[in-house]
């Protein structure tokens, strides 16, 4: 490395521009090559560190949001799903709910895409740099119950309130005691009108009484915080799962 290119690499570390060095000397040639202006140089210069800078951030957000999987709006087969609203969920892609702090709502059976939905926002949130956790219910009561045990609940809950997006999957699965409703409503409060939630869920609004052990005041007290600010999708279809073993006779699904 010669004393210029030293220099360099001294100043763009000082100004957080880790990339422009490398830049300097691949956007050269291609300057030469297009007769750029100074201009024209200085710009695209920054523009691809400003690129480089978005794309990093971004993969460090969808690393910390601890996504079980990658899955993305482009990947979701809406023919297959008429019951979703392409444009609907291309709206909900803005993340302008996310601005808000209002929730977003999946419903359905099992297979339908709820999760990949979930996934898809809290990618294009990721995007925007917009912090992304994301969760099932089960987990997250799971880690605050151990986090009071262990005298950490205060961060551990600040883990679930501070990210922009708190996505919690699967409520409903499995159905959860007074004590677990608690630290679930205790979320939800927390982040009301402060955070949004994109929440999946197998069972309607009419069954959340069965998902608190019958605890419908607990129940109501969630939805309604929840529903205040939202955005509720009803998927009604066949599980994509499915499909495939559907076409090839190995499950068929019951008449009626
Ligand atoms: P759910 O959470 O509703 O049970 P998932 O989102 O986990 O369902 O979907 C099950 C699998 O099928 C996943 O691999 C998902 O990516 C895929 N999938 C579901 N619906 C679609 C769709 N409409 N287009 C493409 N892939 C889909
Ligand atoms: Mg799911």
């Amino acid at each position: 490395m010669n004393l210029a290119e030293e220099r360099l690499e001294h100043l763009a570390g000082r100004l957080k521009l880790p990339d422009v060095p490398g830049l300097v000397s691949s956007l050269a040639q291609e300057a030469a090559d297009k007769e750029w202006s100074f201009a024209d140089f200085a710009e695209a210069l920054l523009q691809a560190q400003s690129d480089a800078s978005d794309a990093r951030a971004c993969d460090t957000i969808q690393r910390l949001a601890g996504f079980p999987s990658r899955k993305t709006i482009d990947a979701f087969d809406f023919s297959f799903q008429p019951s979703v609203n392409k444009k609907q969920v291309a709206e909900l892609a803005s993340c302008a709910f996310v601005e808000r702090a209002d929730n977003v709502i999946l419903l359905g059976p099992p297979g339908v895409g709820k999760t990949h939905l979930a996934i898809s926002l809290g990618v294009e949130a990721s995007k925007k740099r917009l912090s992304v956790k994301f969760t099932t219910a089960a987990r997250l009561v799971a880690s605050l119950a151990e986090a009071r045990t262990a005298g950490t609940f205060s961060r551990r809950l600040m883990g679930f309130v501070r990210p922009s997006l708190l996505i919690v999957d699967e409520v409903g699965f499995l159905p959860l005691d007074a004590g677990e409703a608690a630290l679930l409503f205790e979320v939800v409060c927390r982040r009301y009108e402060r955070g949004s939630i994109v929440l999946t869920s197998n069972k309607s609004y009419g069954e959340w009484g069965e998902v608190f052990s019958g605890d419908t005041v607990i129940a109501t007290a969630i939805l309604d915080r929840l529903l205040h600010h939202s955005t509720t999708i009803s998927i009604k279809g066949e599980s994509y799962r499915l499909k495939d073993k559907k076409k090839a006779g190995i499950v068929t699904t019951p008449a009626g």
